[in-house]
């Protein structure tokens, strides 16, 4: 499609939210927050008012967890292949409205479309995997002892917040949201205030999927609002959380008094490790890729280039050329590689590091300036002469800004790779296995690449370690926090059972 049409369909899209707040789903049915308040959210691309939101607050937190604590029973008992049939139909519900979501996503959070297309479909794939392992969620183990027979088995927590961030909301939202209800939890989500616009359409798409009423409820609201009454909430049993690092602090102390189970996933500061021997071609594409791709608004982008010395002029020297002619502009661009951030607050922060760079000592080789004056939308940026204790080397910036540092040996890698608070990827370029093999072991991150960009793999864990978060995602792993455990021993045998008072 071109960018007229694309601009056509989301002028149409956009037409719904004219004087229509976007409602919360709470019980099944619709609702404006109990206090009638909203709050706006605006597209960072031209900053003009897309709809109001409703403003939830502890009253519409409460009234959500009781529908979720109600509904919970039924859901969790009901037949692992009849939940199976409603997840698909949600998946096949995100399909038909895959362009609708793709486009409006675009608008309120400014990602390209060139992502954006895949993401909602990406969301269906969620949907679809977690569907098929609904019906052996709760599938144990027998473990054999003589006297002895113990067997173990899954039975979903109950209640589950999830929080998501604004950077690709609606994949973050399924991300979480499938595996809950696969696993026979019920499910209130609270999502960013930044961008509510998708997080709706997947609650009226699951509703129409004939998903039971109290399943699935959706809260609009600040973090610190309903967000924070959430994580209080005494019926709500664990918090699968996605945002920054220091939320997620916050986040655990607001659920120490109920002892909420908590699943972080947190920010990053990822590096992409070139060494010399590698194929330096593919390395340079797959580090563009991962920090200039989704508006490197993105938890897993490769954020520290770590190149080896002997290479690292004419690395440099290619990747400036490239980083200069990355497309920024319009969102529903087709030629758009990098759109505006995402809002006023963020735009601020990422373009602070301008300065920060320069006064710390680094070079800015591309980028380091605003685009336009309307909407929040800032040039690729490339730091250069970058030390590790710089703020651009430690601190996630969460924008289209990569921070390039020069490395001499393995070992000098390996110290700066992790001198770092954060854990969550890594990447490594290198052809020689055995170096990739040794480096790999000691690197601290959750998830690592070698001579490859993250490429997604359902089945695998997802998730990262220090500052990075708490527990994984995906396959198997997600169940483990989603359920509990039980286990029943069953004596086979007369074993000697010690006589007190006889
Ligand atoms: P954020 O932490 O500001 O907000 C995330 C969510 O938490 C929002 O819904 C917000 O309303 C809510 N929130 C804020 N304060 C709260 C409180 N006190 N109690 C309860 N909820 C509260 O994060 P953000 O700026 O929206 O997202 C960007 C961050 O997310 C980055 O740090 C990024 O790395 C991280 N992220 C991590 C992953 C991952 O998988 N590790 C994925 C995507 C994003």
């Amino acid at each position: 499609m071109s960018f007229t049409e694309n601009l056509g369909k989301a002028e149409t899209l956009l037409a719904r939210y004219d004087g229509a707040p976007i409602l919360n789903h709470i019980g099944g049915e619709d609702r404006a927050a109990a206090s009638g308040a909203t709050f706006e959210t605006i597209s960072p691309i031209d900053l003009s008012v897309i709809g109001n939101a409703a403003r939830g607050d502890a009253t519409d937190i409460d009234a959500a967890a009781k529908a979720a604590h109600d509904a919970f029973p039924a859901w969790r008992d009901m037949d692992g292949a009849k939940r199976r049939a409603i997840l698909h139909k949600i998946a096949d519900g995100i399909v038909a409205r895959a362009e609708e979501i793709a486009l409006l996503e675009c608008v309120d959070t400014g990602q390209a479309l060139r992502f954006m297309s895949k993401a909602a479909l990406r969301g269906a794939e969620n949907f679809r995997f977690f569907a098929d392992k609904a019906p052996y969620a709760r599938d144990g183990q027998s473990l054999f002892a003589n006297n002895q027979m113990n067997v173990t088995s899954r039975r979903p927590i109950g209640p589950v917040g999830v929080i998501t961030p604004w950077n690709t909301p609606f994949m973050l939202s399924t991300w979480k949201i499938a595996p809950a209800l696969a696993a026979g939890c019920t499910v209130v989500h609270k999502p960013a205030e930044f961008s509510p616009l998708t997080a709706r359409i997947l609650a009226e798409i699951a509703h129409e999927a004939g998903l039971p009423a109290g399943v699935w409820n959706l809260v609009n609201g600040l973090g610190e609002e309903a967000g924070k009454a959430l994580t209080e909430h005494r019926d709500i049993r664990a918090i699968a959380f996605v945002g920054e690092s220091k939320t997620g602090s916050m986040i655990m102390a607001q659920g120490a008094p109920t002892l909420k189970r908590v699943h972080f996933e947190l920010g990053g500061k990822n590096p992409v490790i070139v060494f010399d021997d590698a194929d330096l071609d593919r390395a340079l594409d797959a580090a563009i890729f991962m920090i200039y791709s989704l508006n490197g608004e993105r938890c897993t982008s490769s954020s520290r280039l770590l190149v080896q010395d002997s290479i690292a002029d004419a690395f440099e020297a290619k990747l400036t050329e490239r980083v200069n002619k990355i497309r920024v502009g319009h969102p529903l661009d087709p030629a758009t590689e990098v759109g505006p951030l995402i809002h006023q607050v963020h735009f601020d922060k990422v373009s602070g590091y301008f300065d920060i760079a320069k006064s710390d000592g680094a070079t800015i080789a591309a980028g380091g300036e605003r685009v336009g004056d309307t909407g929040w939308f800032v040039r690729p940026t490339l730091f250069t002469q970058a030390k590790n204790d710089m703020r651009i080397a430690q601190e996630e910036i969460f924008g289209p800004v990569l921070s390039s540092l020069r490395f001499k040996d393995e070992d000098d890698a390996l110290q700066i790779a992790n001198d770092v608070e954060y854990g969550l990827t890594g990447y490594v370029w290198t052809n020689d296995l055995t170096r990739a093999l040794r480096f790999t072991d000691k690197l601290e991150a959750g998830m690592i690449w070698v001579n490859s960009e993250n490429v997604r793999h359902l089945p695998t864990p997802f998730g990262g370690v220090k500052a990075s978060g708490i527990g994984r995602d995906g396959g198997d792993w997600s169940f483990e926090f989603y359920m509990e455990q039980k286990h029943i021993g069953l004596a086979t045998g007369y074993h000697k059972i010690p006589k007190l008072g006889a």
